[in-house]
């Protein structure tokens, strides 16, 4: 069953489109690996986010494949997150409403309050007539296009915010990665537990390294990177000890099993503050 999945302009999860989407327990048995979903917005509240989207008023605004589902470590509640397949932006909002009929069928049974869902399961009827409504931007970040030829420290925070150093679909996938690395993996480093936003502040938040365990020259004509198991979260430190020597990587093991003995000796970095 296709399903709506609702991103608000601020949440307290931090989801990022296409990328990430959290939700809570009681959708898990909508948002399964594989279903179709159509994102949606509702009405604008803050006025601020007017640039960053199609419309003000509730639109749907791409569509998507759920991947996989974890467990969000995070919550208390038992809430969720999906990794997002195959996301493709509307080039237009499509509103939720055209000539005075919604395009979402709604039950009898939930007119009060069914648009208060986050997520709704919809029928394949109404899917199909949403997306006639779409023209669709296709970006095509799932063609797995040989990754030999990046730099396997592209992955880096430089990435964040600089369209500069990458452009076009590989900047996208590289983003897109990214995003679900630092999802399952978290913001503190792997291999040390160093959390830059602990350390320095606000002003350090959400910066993290995000290293390919596979080496890149390891990889096949059209092997996907899997972000749960081919990618891995670092500080910079250990990010630029991993790549020390050109002609070797060393395994997380091997970093950590360093760090280990390190400390068993009486080297105490804060000694000098
Ligand atoms: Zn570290
Ligand atoms: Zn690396």
């Amino acid at each position: 069953m296709p399903v709506v999945i609702v991103e608000n302009d601020t949440s307290q999860w931090e989801d990022e489109t296409g990328a990430v989407y959290h939700f809570p327990k009681r959708y898990q048995n909508f948002l399964k690996q594989g279903a179709e979903v159509i994102y949606y917005k509702g009405r604008i509240k803050d006025k601020s986010f007017a640039s960053e989207r199609l419309s003000s008023d509730p639109h749907y605004f791409g569509t998507a494949r759920i991947g996989k589902v974890y467990k969000d470590s995070q919550s208390s509640k038992g809430d969720l997150y999906a990794l997002i397949e195959g996301y493709t932006r509307f080039e237009k909002a499509v509103p939720a409403k055209i000539d005075g009929r919604y395009l979402e069928e709604i039950p009898e049974n939930r007119t009060s309050n069914y648009w208060r869902d986050g997520v709704r399961p919809i029928s394949k009827n109404n899917y199909d007539l949403i997306l006639g409504h779409a023209v669709l931007i296709i970006k095509n970040l799932e063609t797995h296009h040989s990754v030999s030829n990046i730099d396997p420290l592209d992955f880096e925070s430089k990435n964040e915010g600089s369209k500069t150093t990458y452009f076009g679909t590989r900047y996208e996938r590289q983003k897109d990665l990214r995003l679900k690395a630092i999802a399952i993996h978290g913001l503190s480093c792997t291999a040390c537990g160093f959390d830059f936003e602990r350390v320095y502040g606000e002003y350090a938040k959400g910066f993290i390294h995000v290293h390919h365990i596979v080496p890149i020259s390891s990889y096949g004509e059209d092997k996907a990177v899997d972000p749960e198991t081919d990618l891995v979260t670092l500080c910079a430190n250990c990010h630029a000890v991993v790549h020390r020597k050109r002609e070797e990587t060393l395994s997380i093991d091997q970093l950590k099993a360093m760090l280990k003995r390190q400390l068993a000796s009486d080297y105490t970095p804060d000694e000098h503050l």
